[in-house]
């Protein structure tokens, strides 16, 4: 039989430990690493009369709502990454005032992203070009202006969705980003979709879509049917700015937006406007 201070001091034990995991739950801790054996042994009654006598929540530890306890071979030991407004501003504060490839130098502004950080649809381009640089927004040039106006037509504003390139920094001359750009910015870019996690990307032009799904196949080839970015369906389409050289071929980029809003249809997510035809 255990004394009245041994059950005491269990009690007290118990306590402070739900104490702990409550004020680290608050903190934003996600889970609690445990051994197979202390998980069985604090989820088990630790010895009847013990419990029997300090009631029945003794055998078991209650930790706030959030936290939650895995075992060594569980899958989610790791403490969750932020996501939504929290998780991209850390994402923004970690690139900071960026230096890692050569575009620094000659950048007016870094071009992180727009919109909605909880969007379930994200459109990635490829590079700012001079606006957006003075701007420090992405697609606020012409191209940018007619992605509005697509955004638009599927019965969305920009703040609905959400709007970054490949590379967050204007490549001297607009000229085409290079493989150590790339390098240097697709983690960034990769931090972003995970913290929105949206539920359909639409990539815009080659460079996003052959970056995204690593997959040098022509625009012209993959534009039109989904592709899958981590599990979540991306659509590859032709850049605004092909669209403004070439008008005829924005037929094309419309079939795709609308095949993009039928499969957000199918999964129950619909535009706060109707459509355009
Ligand atoms: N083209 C892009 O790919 N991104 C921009 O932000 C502007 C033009």
């Amino acid at each position: 039989m255990a004394a009245d201070g041994d059950v005491e001091e269990l009690r007290a034990l118990v306590g402070q430990l739900r104490t702990h995991l409550e004020m680290r739950g608050r903190n934003g801790l996600q889970g609690v690493v445990m051994t197979r054996t202390a998980r069985a042994a604090v989820a088990a009654p630790v010895q009847a009369p013990v419990v029997a006598a300090a009631g029945p929540e003794a055998g078991h530890v209650h930790v706030h709502e959030h936290v939650n306890v895995h075992d060594e071979t569980g899958d989610s030991m790791a403490p969750k990454a932020k996501t939504g407004k929290a998780g991209l501003q850390v994402v923004r504060d970690d690139l900071g005032d960026c230096k890692r490839c050569k575009l620094a130098p000659s950048r007016t502004n870094l071009v992180f992203g727009v919109g909605n950080p909880d969007a379930e649809l994200v459109f990635v381009g490829e590079a700012p070009g001079a606006d957006e640089d003075a701007q420090g927004e992405p697609f606020v040039g012409k191209a940018g202006q007619l992605l509005t106006k697509m955004i638009e037509a599927m019965g969305y504003t920009r703040d609905d969705v959400y709007i970054c390139n490949v590379l967050k920094c204007r490549p001297p001359g607009n000229r085409n980003p290079e493989p150590d750009e790339v390098a240097s910015c697709e983690p960034f870019l990769k931090r972003q979709l995970a913290a929105i996690r949206p539920r359909m990307i639409v990539a815009l032009g080659k460079f996003a879509a052959q970056c995204l799904l690593r997959d040098d196949t022509p625009i012209t080839r993959l534009r039109g049917g989904f592709r899958s970015y981590e599990g979540i369906p991306l659509m590859p389409t032709l850049h605004p700015a092909y669209l403004l050289r070439d008008p005829s071929k924005k037929k094309l980029a419309w079939e795709d937006l609308k095949a993009v809003n039928a499969a957000l249809a199918r999964v129950g997510i619909h535009p706060p406007k109707p459509p355009a035809g």
